[in-house]
Formats: C-alpha cells, sequence, structure tokens
C-alpha cells in the first residue's frame, strides 16, 4: 500500500536574519502527527543558475575555485545567484560569461533540483550552453578569484568517478545532459 504522506503546516514566521545576505526564519510548524515544533530554522538564499558549458572542440568548462563551507578549493559548473530583474535563462548567460568568458545566446533547460531541500527553500536551474567558441576575458567581482578548467567530454565520466567533483548539483546536471543529449557525450 502506498502511503500518503502529508505536509508540514506552517503556523509562525519569524524573520531573524542577522545580514541581508543571510535571510533566516524561524517557523512554528505542526507536524501530520499533531506535535508543534517552535524552532524550526529555514533559510531563504535564494534561487541559482547553473551552467554546462560545451566548447565546439568537445570539451566542458568548468570553474574551481575556493567554497567557504567547504573550506576548500572546489571544482563546479559555473553558477551565480539569481538576479530577480533578469530572466533565470538571462542569468544563466549573465554567470557563464562573468565567470569563464564564453558567451552563448542559447541555453537549454536541463531541469530544476532543489539545493539543499531540508534547510533551504532554493532551487537550481541547470542549463546547458552548446557549441561555445571565442572565449573572452572573464569579468569576475573584486571577492571573487576562479580559475577556469576544461575537461573533454570522452573524459568526463572518468572525472567524476576519480573523485574530482563534491559537487552534487554540478554532478547532477551533468549527468542529466549525458541521459537528455546523447549524441553530445557520445564518445567517438
Ligand atoms: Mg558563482
Amino acid at each position: 500500500m502506498v502511503k500518503k504522506l502529508k505536509k508540514w503546516e506552517l503556523l509562525e514566521e519569524e524573520d531573524i536574519s542577522p545580514s541581508p545576505w543571510f535571510p533566516l526564519y524561524k517557523h512554528k510548524i505542526k507536524l501530520p502527527n499533531g506535535n508543534i515544533v517552535d524552532d524550526y530554522y529555514l533559510s531563504k538564499v535564494g534561487d541559482v543558475a547553473m551552467v554546462v558549458p560545451v566548447t565546439k572542440e568537445g570539451d566542458i568548462v568548468f570553474v574551481k575555485q575556493y567554497k567557504h563551507g567547504a573550506g576548500d578549493v572546489i571544482i563546479e559548473l559555473p553558477a551565480g545567484r539569481i538576479k530577480p530583474e533578469y530572466t533565470t535563462e538571462e542569468n544563466a548567460v549573465m554567470e557563464l560569461e562573468e565567470e569563464t568568458g564564453y558567451k552563448t545566446d542559447k541555453m537549454i533547460l536541463l531541469g530544476t533540483l532543489y539545493g539543499e531541500p531540508s534547510k533551504d527553500t532554493y532551487k537550481v536551474f541547470g542549463f546547458l550552453a552548446g557549441g561555445l567558441t571565442e572565449r573572452y576575458e572573464q569579468r569576475l567581482d573584486e571577492n571573487e578569484d576562479i580559475d577556469v578548467v576544461h575537461v573533454p567530454i570522452a573524459k568526463i565520466d572518468d572525472f567524476i568517478k576519480d573523485g574530482n567533483i563534491c559537487s552534487p548539483d554540478t554532478i547532477a546536471f551533468i549527468r542529466l545532459a549525458q541521459l537528455k543529449f546523447p549524441e553530445m557525450f557520445k564518445i567517438s
């Protein structure tokens, strides 16, 4: 028998954000069994646009940078928080250009994932940008320091298997791209 799972009921929400950069809320919640939880903390840091950029030569383009949560330099797909004054696709185009220097006017939506389904509301919108050619200068914010890494499509599965990517949304969107556009990822 399939169990019918019920949602939680939000009774109260208090804004306890310590800064505009970290919107944080304290929720009072009623669980399906009737229990009340009055200290469930939920952040709303904002949706993200992420890009699987594929060059005309057949490389996937990654960015390498220090991430303070990881406390380490890690490799991920180019991505950034969505600016609400632009569409999701426009945000993806801008992030790709700023972080890698590659320009494109065509993004294909691969899918939408929850970034942190328990503790935050944000979603990650993943796009495929194919056939990238000429590369321009990166346009980084003053606090950004980003290295661009090219990995040939033929080596991407080994690159992941060897543990070079520790970021779940990056692995997920490469997999979605492989599933939805197998001809692009066929190793010739
Ligand atoms: Mg970024």
